[in-house]
């Protein structure tokens, strides 16, 4: 018997490679900081909640009845301020009736997207590291997972070109981007999109992207979607989501947009995989899209301050570390701090005990020992999406990490 779960599983990290369950390394983190006390900059989601006047709407909307299922492919209003947000932001035109479908969050979007389009037989291409559900989908679909590495250098992490030819060729179905990238902060350069564009139109493959760090890119670095490059909006689904954007990421607000055709395909999987959700949400991400810029710029600003706070603690406790364009998180290199044959996993698990902080290691973003995986094993990444009191109690613990012997001072 096919229990593709446990390919599912393996997939996410939820299993070990004999099939047996095991926890996340983010639930294990979780659970390790809350039992030592440990300042939780393992865990990527917002220690506070988006902006009262949006809340207050979906407040509002409970009480005034909004409350039974709104149509499967979301609300008119939504629909409509999502396409309206794609054209004033990037100048992307979209029919709000057919090319715009309202998902359970970017996670469904984009499990829904890939269960559509791909199957046994056809590969798929993500980045490496890659964010756990994108890995996830491509085995719930039965895909074969190839990847590219970004690849840590001076100029931040970068996309490995070379390995971007190798990876897509004419069996690959689906290329999946992620711009601003979760886990490494990278915002892809214009050079990059062009080249994963021109890969894509020589395979005839189709691009999903997720963007749900759209508006998180700091020191004026601009996000762009690939959506826009010439020639790319007939074969691109663009994935976002509210959760990300306005600090809600419980509210599971996401959405998908591209050409009606895929939408389509993409809409037939959806409405049997939840049909719809989060009526009383809905009216308020769609007044947040509209009248939300003020509080976007407010997040971005304050992060961009709170980014610059861990890592200038990171790189006076000792780490080198690569200053993220983008999202929530920042990679460090832990090599100073690592005793001989351990590496970034068993550093994150000795980190509470060692000093009240918690992350996650790169690894656990990549493929068991993969070309990704082993160039970035010592490589650790902690959120900024914290307050800054949670982030100096954490800097200041790090200051007392004491380097390893015989690691080489930089
Ligand atoms: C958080 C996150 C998601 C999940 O988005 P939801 O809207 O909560 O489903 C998807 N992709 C990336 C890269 C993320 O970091």
């Amino acid at each position: 018997m096919v229990q593709r779960w446990r390919d599912v599983a393996r997939a996410s990290g939820l299993a070990s490679p004999d099939g047996s369950a095991r926890p996340t390394i983010f639930a294990e983190m979780t659970a390790l900081a809350q039992r030592t006390g440990a300042a939780n900059l393992g865990q990527g989601f917002p220690d506070s909640d988006g902006p009262a006047w949006v809340r207050d709407i979906a407040a509002a909307a409970i009480r005034n009845g909004v409350n039974q299922y709104p149509p499967g492919r979301g609300t008119p209003e939504l629909r409509h301020a999502i396409a309206a947000h794609q054209l004033r932001h990037y100048g992307i035109e979209l029919d709000p009736e057919r090319e715009v479908l309202v998902t359970a969050g970017a996670t469904e979007a984009i499990a829904a997207a890939v269960l559509a389009l791909a199957g046994p037989g056809d590969e798929v291409v993500t980045l490496e590291p890659f964010y756990d559900s994108h890995a996830a989908a491509i085995a719930m679909a039965g895909a074969t997972h190839v990847t590219v590495p970004l690849t840590p250098d001076p100029d931040g992490f970068r996309l490995d070109t070379a390995a971007l030819d190798t990876a897509v060729s004419p069996r690959t179905s689906i290329i999946i981007v992620n711009t601003p990238h979760n886990p490494t902060g990278t915002v892809l350069s214009s050079r990059e999109l062009q080249l994963i564009a021109a890969a894509a139109q020589r395979a005839n493959a189709l691009i999903i992207t997720d963007e749900v760090y759209e508006h998180l890119t700091f020191d004026g670095v601009a996000h762009t979607p690939i959506a826009t490059l010439p020639g790319m909006a007939a074969r691109t689904l663009t994935v976002s989501s509210a959760g990300k954007t306005f600090s809600l990421t419980g509210w599971k607000i996401g959405w998908i947009t591209g050409p009606a055709e895929l939408i389509e395909a993409v809409t037939a999987i959806k409405q049997f995989l939840t049909y719809s959700g989060g009526a009383p949400f809905q009216p308020a991400i769609a007044r947040a899209l509209i009248d939300g810029d003020a509080d976007i710029a407010a997040l971005r600003d304050s992060l961009s301050t709170r980014r610059d706070l861990l890592a200038a603690g990171l790189r006076n406790a000792g780490f080198d570390l690569i200053m993220p364009a983008g999202t929530y998180f920042v990679c460090a290199d832990a090599r100073p701090f690592l005793s001989d044959g351990d590496d970034g996993a068993a550093f994150a698990r000795a980190l509470p005990e060692r000093v009240g902080v918690a992350a996650v290691p790169v690894s656990a973003f990549c493929r068991e020992a993969s070309t990704a995986s082993q160039a970035l094993a010592p490589w650790v990444r902690f959120t900024f999406v914290k307050d800054e009191r949670t982030l100096r109690t954490a800097v200041e613990r790090l200051r007392g990490l004491e380097r390893t012997r015989g690691a080489v001072q930089r």
